[in-house]
């Protein structure tokens, strides 16, 4: 297709769910040139958005929201109307690990019967959900036992990539555009969508939300059978929790062996097989992705009569790395009971507000049962880890680095915010009662936090002390 072409061939399309993924899409999708009907069922977050605010904290959505809101993005609570007006629909519902740790699909079942009820002309159904293999099928077979004739509707898995902070780049700057299709046609449209950008026109275009892609350097899009789709997006992130549990456990030999782990990992990733991407250690992954994922993989291969041991390792080691992390605390402090903890960071990683599996909440629960308490700051989750961890006596959240450092035991960085790494060191120290650092995300030059008198424990690195850290510590220690 010609690139101009590409550009003015706009298409109808519905988005089914209006989260991270759903909103990011139908914005982007709009920003490509198309038309969306924004659907979800929390009539809260439809009267917000219809109002401009984006509800989640992402960089770029703001401002794309506020230039197409009255013209090509519409939100309503009404699929039916939604799906009439459109012709592709895609569903990017939640999909929760279920109490057997498989993926919960209630949500994607229920809005694929509601889709059953109003077709009447041929629509392409996009699972852009992440789900297991075979839900292609199973959606196919929903619609269809609903009376629904096969010639109305093709299902195409369109798994998605993105990730939270750099959600709307990601979408527009994809490595990859996968799309699963065992039709045809579907396969076409689908391509018609994407054509902005695989194209290259997009990137041509005037005030184009910059990032890796270029006109001459697009993103190529990989078309698959549909079980093959499915199966892309969970071994994807399977493959990278269990780069992140690789590093962590070499980590831990660096701490037993006094090594480096970013010299470790740097000659590593220096490797052109390996790459130096996810080989930074932490204090373990989590997020809405990786730990429901990684189970509904694992689920996936145990029903196939797979082995895949593999991927328990990989969540073990995950959550031993909290546990781990939690035990260097105490041994820095001596006895965590009564003391005053400096938390930074609640989110489960830096440039989102998402808390839901964040390490950083595990780890804040963790210490108020051993009875520390804590002052928390976070740049943009503070109010949605109070819906996770309620304020109270033991529990502060406060409105900054400084403010949560005040006469703090010692301060523990839970959230890799580069913001975090500009901190003012002296004002830091001054305000600490005990100047102990104990980073989570390798934020800090252990030889600059010496020099500002320190005491720095950090992941996979020597720790460096401060005397006058120790004697405090010690001296309160009983
Ligand atoms: P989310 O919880 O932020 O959003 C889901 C939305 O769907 C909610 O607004 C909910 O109200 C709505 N919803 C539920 N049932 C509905 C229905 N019947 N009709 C209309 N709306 C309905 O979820 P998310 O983080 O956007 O994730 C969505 C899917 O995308 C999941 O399968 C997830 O695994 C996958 N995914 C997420 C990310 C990520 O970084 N968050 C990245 C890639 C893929």
């Amino acid at each position: 297709m010609h690139r101009l072409e590409s550009m003015s061939n706009p298409i109808q399309i519905a988005v089914v769910g209006t989260g991270y993924v759903g909103l990011v899409a139908a914005v982007c999708f709009v920003e490509m040139g198309h038309s969306v009907v924004c659907v979800d069922i929390d009539e809260a977050k439809i009267a917000a958005l219809k109002s401009g605010h984006t509800l989640i904290h992402e960089l770029h959505l703001p401002e794309l929201l506020e230039r197409y809101r009255n013209t090509r993005i519409r939100f309503t609570t009404n699929l039916a109307e939604a799906i009439c007006a459109s012709d592709a629909i895609f569903i990017a519902v939640g999909t929760p690990q279920s109490e057997t740790g498989d993926a919960d699909l209630s949500y994607v079942e229920s809005v694929a019967r509601e889709i059953a009820s109003s077709l009447t002309t041929y629509k392409v159904i996009v699972e852009k959900s992440t789900v297991p293999v075979y839900t292609n099928e199973w959606i196919r077979r929903t619609i269809e036992s609903n009376g629904i004739a096969r010639s109305l509707f093709d299902v195409v898995s369109n798994p998605e990539f993105l990730r939270e902070g750099t959600a709307v780049t990601d979408f527009l700057h994809p490595d990859r555009i996968v799309v699963g299709s065992d039709s045809e046609a579907a396969a076409a449209l689908l391509e018609r969508i994407y054509a902005p950008l695989t194209s290259g026109a997009y990137y041509d275009r005037p005030g184009a939300i910059p990032g890796r892609c270029t006109a001459t350097s697009p993103p190529p899009l990989l078309l698959t059978s549909t079980k093959s789709a499915e199966l892309i997006k969970h071994a994807s992130n399977a493959f990278l929790a269990l780069k992140i549990s690789f590093i962590n456990t070499v980590s831990n030999l660096c701490e037993a062996t006094d090594a480096n782990i970013e010299q470790v990992a740097r000659g590593m990733g220096l490797d052109n097989r390996i790459g130096p991407r996810f080989l930074s250690p932490g204090i373990g992954y989590g997020g809405s992705c990786f730990p429901k994922d990684i189970a509904a993989f694992r689920y996936v291969a145990e029903q196939l009569g797979i082995d895949f041991n593999l991927l328990a390792e990989v969540e073990k080691i995950n959550t031993e790395q909290k546990k781990r992390f939690l035990a260097r605390v105490r041994s820095a402090l001596g006895t965590l009971s009564g003391k005053r903890i400096a938390v930074l960071g609640l989110a489960f990683k830096g440039g989102t507000d998402d808390v839901r599996e964040s390490p950083a909440i595990d780890l804040v629960e963790l210490l108020l049962a051993e009875g520390c308490s804590i002052a928390a700051f976070d740049p943009a989750a503070m109010q949605r880890a109070q819906e996770e961890v309620p304020a109270g006596p033991q529990m502060q959240y406060v409105d900054d680095a400084y403010t949560a450092a005040a006469n703090a035991d010692a301060l523990l960085v839970l959230t890799d915010w580069p913001q975090f790494a500009a901190i003012d060191l002296k004002l830091l120290h001054h305000a600490m009662k005990v100047p102990i650092v104990v980073d989570g995300r390798n934020l800090f030059d252990p030889k600059v936090m010496q020099q500002y008198g320190f005491t720095y424990i950090s992941i996979g690195r020597p720790s460096v002390q401060h005397s006058r850290a120790l004697e405090l510590a010690a001296s309160q220690t009983f």
